[in-house]
C-alpha cells in the first residue's frame, strides 16, 4: 500500500482567493507584473505562509523564493515543486498562482500528516515566468539551471529603463542565497499548471499528466517590393510586397492541416511600409510561430514556408529575406516523474489522460538539469492570458490531491 496524503481543500481555496485579491482587476482577473508593488505584496504573503507552515525560507539573488521541508536524509537531493506568482497584464488568476499554491498545500499537507519523506521537498516561486515586463521569460528558472547567467538576467530592463536587479532590490527580494543548483543536485521538479488549451475541457477530464512540450520555430520574414502610386500603376508589373505577404500568409495558415494533426502555425505580427492608403506597399514584414511535438514536422513546415514565400514573391515580383529568430526542440519530460504522477493518479482515483504542452513553462528549464514533469488541470473553453481564464474549483482540488501524492512518491524515492 503506497503512502497517501490528503490536502486541506478549505484552506487551499481560502488561500487561493486571498492571493487572487492581490493585484486583482475589476473583472476577476490579475494584473501582477513581475517585480511590481503587487508582486511584492504577494511575495510577502507567500513568505508568511511558508513560515507559518514551518518551512525554512530562503530567497536567492534572482528573487526565487524557496520553502524547505526537511526529509529523513537532509543531505539527499531535494524534490522541487512550484510555479510562478507573476501574471500577464490583465491576465488570469490561475496561470502560475494555482501551481505555487498547489505545491504549498501539498507540502503543508505532507508535513501535517506527520509523514517524513526520505528526501527534502522545497516549494518554489520562480521569478518572472511571464516575460511581459522583463525579457526573457522564465527568468528565475533559467538562472537557477544556469541556462542564462544571473548577471545578464539582472541587467534586463523594462520599457521605462528599470533594471530587473534594481527592481528586485526596491521590493526587497534581492536575496542572499546564490542562484544555482545545490551541490547535491535536484532529485526532480514537479509543476501543476492550467492547460491553457481546450482539450481537457472538451473531454470533460479534470487532469492530465504532461508528456512533453512542443518544439517550435520562430521566423521573421521581410518582403521587399516597390512603392508606386495606387492609381496610375496598372495591376500587372506591380511589385506589391503586401500582396506577396498575404498570399504567403494564407498558405501558412493552411499548412498545419497538411503537416500533422498537432501542428499549429501563427502569423502574429505584420508591419507594412509605407502603410498609406494610396501607395503600393514597398515592404511587408511578418512573423511566423510554428509548433509540433515532432521536430521533423517543425522542420518540414519551415521548408514549406520557405517555398510558399518564394512562390508568392515570384508571382508579385518581390524579393524576400528570412530571419530564423529561434528554434526550440521538442522536449519530453522525465519518465520517472511521469510514472510517479501516474501512480498518484491511481492512488487518488482521479480520471486523467496524457497531453503535450503547446506552451513553454519553468519545468522545461528544470528538465535540462533534472527529471521534471507537469500536471495540467482544465482551462474552461481553453481561455488563458486574459481575465476570463477559469478553472472549476473541483478540478483544482482533484489536481492538488494528485499533486500531493505525486510529490510524496518522488520524495520517497531512495535517498
Ligand atoms: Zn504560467
Amino acid at each position: 500500500m503506497p503512502a497517501a496524503v490528503d490536502i486541506d481543500a478549505d484552506r487551499f481555496r481560502e488561500r487561493f482567493e486571498a492571493y487572487a485579491d492581490i493585484g486583482a482587476t475589476e473583472n476577476d482577473g490579475l494584473h501582477r507584473l513581475a517585480l511590481s508593488d503587487a508582486d511584492k505584496r504577494v511575495r510577502d504573503r507567500f513568505v508568511e505562509d511558508l513560515e507559518d507552515a514551518d518551512l525554512d525560507v530562503r530567497v536567492d539573488e534572482l528573487g526565487n523564493i524557496f520553502g524547505r521541508y526537511e526529509g529523513e536524509n537532509p543531505a539527499a537531493a531535494p524534490v522541487l515543486v512550484g510555479s510562478h506568482l507573476d501574471s500577464q497584464p490583465y491576465g488570469g488568476r490561475f496561470d502560475g498562482q494555482l501551481g505555487v499554491l498547489t505545491a504549498l498545500e501539498a507540502v503543508q499537507s505532507i508535513a501535517e500528516a506527520d509523514v517524513e519523506p526520505a528526501r527534502p521537498v522545497e516549494v518554489v516561486n520562480w521569478t518572472n515566468e511571464e516575460g511581459t515586463r522583463f525579457q526573457p521569460s522564465m527568468m528565475g528558472s533559467s538562472g537557477y539551471v544556469g541556462f542564462e547567467t544571473v548577471e545578464e538576467l539582472l541587467a534586463a530592463t523594462d520599457r521605462d529603463g528599470n533594471a530587473a536587479g534594481d527592481e528586485l532590490e526596491r521590493i526587497g527580494y534581492d536575496g542572499d542565497a546564490r542562484c544555482e543548483l545545490p551541490e547535491e543536485g535536484v532529485h526532480s521538479f514537479l509543476e501543476l499548471h492550467v492547460e491553457q488549451g481546450p482539450v481537457l475541457d472538451d473531454r470533460d477530464l479534470p487532469l492530465a499528466v504532461v508528456d512533453g512540450v512542443y518544439g517550435l520555430s520562430w521566423l521573421r520574414i521581410t518582403i521587399e517590393g516597390a512603392a508606386d502610386h495606387a492609381g496610375p500603376t496598372p495591376m500587372h508589373g506591380r511589385e506589391d510586397a503586401l500582396a506577396a505577404a498575404s498570399d504567403a500568409i494564407s498558405e501558412i495558415n493552411r499548412l498545419p492541416g497538411r503537416l500533422a494533426d498537432d501542428a499549429v502555425a501563427t502569423v502574429g505580427e505584420l508591419d507594412v511600409e509605407p502603410n498609406s492608403i494610396n501607395v503600393i506597399p514597398a515592404r511587408a514584414t511578418f512573423t511566423v510561430d510554428i509548433r509540433s511535438y515532432d521536430d521533423a514536422v517543425v522542420d518540414e513546415g519551415v521548408e514549406r514556408i520557405e517555398r510558399e514565400v518564394e512562390a508568392a514573391c515570384e508571382r508579385h515580383g518581390a524579393d524576400y529575406e528570412i530571419d530564423y529568430v529561434s528554434r526550440h526542440e521538442a522536449m519530453a519530460f522525465s519518465e520517472r516523474v511521469r510514472d510517479a504522477a501516474d501512480r498518484a493518479v491511481e492512488t487518488a482515483d482521479v480520471p486523467a489522460t496524457h497531453l503535450v504542452s503547446g506552451a513553454g513553462h519553468d519545468a522545461q528549464h528544470l528538465q535540462r538539469v533534472t527529471d521534471a514533469g507537469m500536471l495540467f488541470v482544465p482551462s474552461v473553453d481553453g481561455r488563458t492570458h486574459n481575465e476570463a481564464e477559469f478553472t472549476e474549483w473541483d478540478d483544482c482540488v482533484a489536481g492538488a490531491h494528485v499533486f500531493a501524492n505525486a510529490t510524496l512518491e518522488l520524495a520517497n524515492e531512495d535517498a
